[in-house]
């Protein structure tokens, strides 16, 4: 199977091949990284992943560096040094419904409220129509 994404800018793209797995991660160093309750990542067999640009890298511990765009910030990588994988994040991929999730990680430490989101008064929203709306994301 065959997967393409990329930053919310456009500046960093990706092309990868599979087997790719998807799994989840509750870690705080998952939340602090991606500002969210949890982080979502296909992993990948490092070399099935061909970057237009390289990420930046920021190691989050000896043991891990996460790739992210210099220019937006969008969260693009998850690498444990040394080992034979790269992860990129789901929703960074053109199509983030591609690949269930089989696994997830550190569920202990993910927030009470996650099992009850969809009981949430909800309101769609679509901001192409909103007057001098311009969309600076790229892809
Ligand atoms: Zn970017
Ligand atoms: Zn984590």
């Amino acid at each position: 199977m065959s997967f393409a994404g990329g930053c919310q800018c456009g500046r960093v793209r990706y092309q990868a091949d599979g087997p790719a797995s998807l799994r989840v991660c509750y870690c705080r160093m998952c939340q602090k990284a991606s500002g969210g309750p949890f982080m979502a990542f296909v992993r990948f067999p490092q070399a099935a992943v061909h970057w237009t640009t390289l990420p930046e890298l920021f190691k989050s511990s000896n043991l891990v560096e996460r790739g992210f765009c210099r220019e937006c910030g969008t969260p693009l990588s998850y690498h444990e040094i040394g080992g034979p994988n790269i992860n990129v994040t789901l929703n960074s991929l053109d199509d983030p419904t591609a690949i269930p999730p089989t696994a997830s990680f550190a569920a202990s430490q993910k927030p009470d409220w996650l099992d009850h989101l969809d009981r949430l008064p909800n309101e769609e929203i679509d901001l192409t129509g909103e007057a001098g709306f311009v969309n600076n994301q790229r892809g």
